[in-house]
């Protein structure tokens, strides 16, 4: 193609989004609708590999940007402050029944333990010991804000995908 081609070409292309804005934005939307699973299976996958470099951005961004961060981090801790709440003797005991990763089934005591809300503060969930689980902390950062139906579906679509169904076939 010519120089002068490839110009008329980009400028068509320009013209044409333009123009078909709201289609387009539809479109991206149900793709990202009907490929949730696989989206998120390749930004894991981008993610860790990137890890180095996705850390040392979000430090640069962080030292550029602290107070969102304090600012959620404090009122995060105001909510919970205000919320019923449980002592450490209940959670040692829910440790103790649950020596297992609730979503890996990884041995607890060789890794880093986080305390998960299984259905997530941020969607009215309590900050009661109903509501702790012990999740590995891999588990726990892939649960997010999630609540606990929501990610185990999720995982089981990855899961299922990433094995070319034979999963799906057998359950
Ligand atoms: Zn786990």
């Amino acid at each position: 193609m010519s120089l002068n081609g490839e110009t008329k070409r980009k400028a068509y292309q320009t013209a044409y989004r333009a123009e078909h804005k709201a289609e387009i934005a539809a479109r991206n939307k149900t793709y990202r609708a009907e490929h949730k699973a696989e989206i998120a299976a390749r930004n894991k996958t981008y993610r860790a590999e990137h890890k180095a470099e996705i850390a040392a951005w979000n430090k640069t961004y962080y030292n550029n940007n602290p107070a969102p961060y304090i600012n959620r981090v404090r009122a995060r801790k105001q909510r919970l402050s205000m919320m019923p709440s449980y002592t450490e003797q209940e959670w040692q005991l829910v440790r103790e029944r649950t020596p297992n990763c609730v979503g890996c089934g990884v041995l607890l005591s060789t890794v880093k333990v986080h305390r998960d809300h299984i259905v997530p503060l941020s969607k009215g969930g309590s900050n009661t010991i109903e509501n702790l689980q012990p999740l590995c902390v891999t588990c726990n950062l892939s649960k997010g804000d999630k609540d606990m139906a929501e990610w185990m579906a999720e995982r089981r679509v990855v899961r299922v995908s990433k094995r070319g169904m034979t999963e799906e076939a057998k359950a």
